[in-house]
């Protein structure tokens, strides 16, 4: 172990996904450790709620498997079993174009085929095979990348609207070397993204990765961690003050209100950049610098899930759901067809939709009063999916600060995450604003802070 008193636990601060999974696998190495965390409950923003038949997802929906260390850790953690994949029903992704749904093509034939995109822009797309790649250290935006290898048709109908889902951000904003590494590393490795995907589809072999959640949701996956690691995880626990005092770590919050200091022997953040930009680090100089992250955007979404009788929507529903383009201008960033993807959303009868409204493209929408969102949805639901009449069921959940935004220049957050580290051994920061921010990246992240815990420091 790296630290210097190996009886002291060390302290994990916040019981999302990451700091959960890193928690996990320190307790699994033997190690102690106590999870800080400062809401009633453990799982961040993962939330699932049961009522009745309806199962509500208020913030993340489904897991990519990507990787067989997604497989591995779910089936470690015990879920195996209990791993429900996304429906073939689901297949379908769409994309709205002058109004319709368009399903996403999945094969080339499917591609020349289909009236998501021009021919022209089909045409246009054979020229990407001979472009040349952007220098290596070119800072480029998500969108100025796409519209250079692929045209402007395919950032509107592809690219946009995509990036609207995942990161409800703007590719004119986004870095695509730090928000989409994968995509920035084909060019540099392949130069052309089209023959860069099909080397890597015929070397790789084997399905892509599947989407899957779990019969009661989502949280089945936080609840599983927190129950194996008991005791140790304290919540309502609030840490306001981080301070390095020689080789150990003092911290101070509230516990359930009443301030509290204890010693640890390191110290390992899976917080928001938000949570982590307002700490105290005292005695560490360069993470006190970290301060500096609250200029990381992370724009306000809501996720409105509705339910309606099955006979109130004429859309079949068969699919994953549909993404906007911004250049459609409509209200909403998307629909999950929540009730085709896994089963158990909806009562007999009826489906379940879950919308996402605001974003980058249009914070103001996110302000809106319960009221006004359930009139925006009724109606750009109505107009898009043919649903009559009112929901059934209703919920709105409001995330305030949602998603960090790997903006262009992103390095100099991520230099600062370093420097923190680098000055101040025994601390140890991940999650969403520096690892990435898919579920998949922040198990991953977890993964990386135990493994970087336990590893032997350089003297
Ligand atoms: C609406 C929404 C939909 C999403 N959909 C998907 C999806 O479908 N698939 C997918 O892969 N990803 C999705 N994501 C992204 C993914 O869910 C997140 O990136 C991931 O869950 C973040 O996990 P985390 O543990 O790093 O952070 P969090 O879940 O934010 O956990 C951090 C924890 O730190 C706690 N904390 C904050 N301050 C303090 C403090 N001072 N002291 C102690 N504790 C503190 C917080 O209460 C919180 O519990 C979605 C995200 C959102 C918001």
């Amino acid at each position: 172990m790296s630290t210097n008193h190996p009886a002291l636990p060390v302290a994990v601060l916040g019981a999302g996904i990451t700091g959960l999974t890193a928690a996990w696998q320190l307790q699994r190495a033997g190690i102690p450790v106590v999870v800080l965390e400062a809401a009633p409950a453990a799982g961040g923003v993962i939330r699932s709620t049961r009522h009745g038949d309806w199962l509500q997802e208020s913030g993340p929906n489904s897991l990519l498997e990507g990787s067989p260390a997604v497989a591995e850790f779910v089936d470690a953690v015990g879920l195996g079993p209990r791993r429900l994949y996304a429906a073939d029903s689901a297949k379908n992704r769409y994309v709205v174009r002058d109004g319709r749904l368009r399903a996403m093509p999945g094969s080339p034939l499917g591609f020349l085929r289909t009236p998501l995109f021009s021919f022209g822009a089909k045409l246009g797309l054979i020229g990407e095979l001979w472009r040349a790649r952007a220098p290596a250290d070119r800072e480029e935006s998500v969108a100025d990348f796409v519209e250079r290898r692929l045209g402007r048709e395919f950032l509107d109908y592809a690219v946009n609207p995509f990036v609207g889902g995942v990161y409800s951000g703007d590719p004119r904003r986004l870095s695509v070397r730090h928000a989409f590494p994968k995509l920035h590393a084909l060019e540099q490795k392949h130069r052309s993204l089209l023959l860069g995907s099909l080397k890597q589809r015929n070397t790789s072999g084997g399905p892509k990765g599947r989407i899957f959640s779990f019969p009661e949701g989502l949280a089945e996956l936080p609840a599983a961690l927190a129950r194996a690691l008991g005791d140790a995880v304290r919540t309502s626990h609030r840490v306001q003050t981080v301070r390095r005092s020689g080789d150990r770590w003092e911290i101070d919050g509230l516990a359930g209100g009443v301030p509290r200091t204890e010693v640890f022997s390191a110290v390992v953040c899976a917080l928001p950049a938000d949570a982590l930009a307002a700490l105290r680090f005292e005695g560490a100089p360069d993470a006190a610098k970290l301060s500096a992250l609250r200029e990381i955007e992370q724009p306000a979404v809501v996720s409105v899930f509705t339910g309606f009788r099955r006979e109130d929507v004429a859309h079949p529903l068969d699919g994953f759901g549909l993404l906007m383009p911004e250049v459609e201008r409509r209200r909403i960033l998307g629909t999950l067809f929540s009730s085709t993807l896994f089963p158990g959303r909806a009562p007999a009868g009826h489906v379940a939709l879950t919308t996402f409204v605001g974003g980058t493209r249009s914070p103001e929408l996110a302000a809106l009063d319960d009221e006004a969102l359930r009139r925006l949805v009724r109606e750009e639901l109505g107009a898009l999916l043919g649903v009559r009449g009112a929901p059934v069921f209703f919920g709105v959940t409001r995330w305030p600060r949602a998603i960090p935004q790997y903006t262009v220049g992103y390095a100099r957050f991520k230099n600062l995450f370093a420097a923190a580290e680098a000055g101040a051994p025994g601390l140890f920061i991940g999650g969403n604003a520096r690892d990435g921010i898919s579920l998949a990246n922040c198990i991953e992240s977890g993964r990386r802070l135990a493994e970087a815990v336990t590893r032997p420091r350089a003297t």
